[in-house]
């Protein structure tokens, strides 16, 4: 969120817009509900239906940070070709890494405050992991291969990650 207004942005979660579907029990929601419960992806078509929902619907923005997206390369190749109708392109890509026994610590601790289900079951969580590992890793190489992706140590207080995060988006050639 901090990242966002530095930069006059919108931040366009995709976790979050499936949280708010399935709170308002729309279709997209009632079909998201139980993949989401039980840390598996969403499909593809359903996200990349929202992604491109929320783009052509800002016209004027100045930019996106997409949080949570993509995580499978058929939504990075669906992105890249939205983006580029619209005669622009992704900036950059940033992976924070963080071990898994910290980033298993932290959102439990984080599933006390969120009432997410899928942040109070450790098991759900090591899902989430396994699922980033087999589909989400290689979204890192696709953009590295186009020279867009950046790796930012996530271990430290929130203001150090912040800064960092800062510095390597500073850096986006056309960013
Ligand atoms: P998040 O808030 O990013 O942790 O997402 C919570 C859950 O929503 C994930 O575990 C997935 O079930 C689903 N989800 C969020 N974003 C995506 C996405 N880009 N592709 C597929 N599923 C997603």
């Amino acid at each position: 969120k901090d990242l966002a207004s530095r930069h006059g942005i919108p931040q366009l979660s995709t976790g979050d817009m499936l949280r708010a579907a399935v709170k308002a029990g729309t279709e997209i929601g009632k079909k998201a509900k139980a993949v989401m419960e039980a840390g598996g992806l969403v499909s593809d078509e359903i996200i990349v239906q929202i992604i491109e929902k929320t783009i052509t619907e800002n016209p004027g923005s100045n930019g996106f940070l997409f949080d949570g997206f993509p995580r499978t390369l058929p939504q990075s190749q669906a992105l890249d070709e939205l983006l580029r109708e619209l005669d622009t392109e992704v900036s950059g890509l940033v992976m924070l890494e963080v071990p898994d026994e910290e980033i298993t610590r932290r959102i439990l601790l984080r599933g006390q405050s969120s009432g997410r289900p899928d942040d109070l079951d450790e098991a759900v969580i090591r899902k989430r992991i396994d699922v980033y590992n087999a589909e989400t890793a290689q979204v890192f190489d696709y953009y590295h291969q186009k020279g867009k992706s950046h790796k930012v140590h996530g271990v430290g207080s929130v203001e150090e990650i912040f800064q960092r995060l800062c510095t390597t988006i500073d850096s986006f050639q056309n960013g």
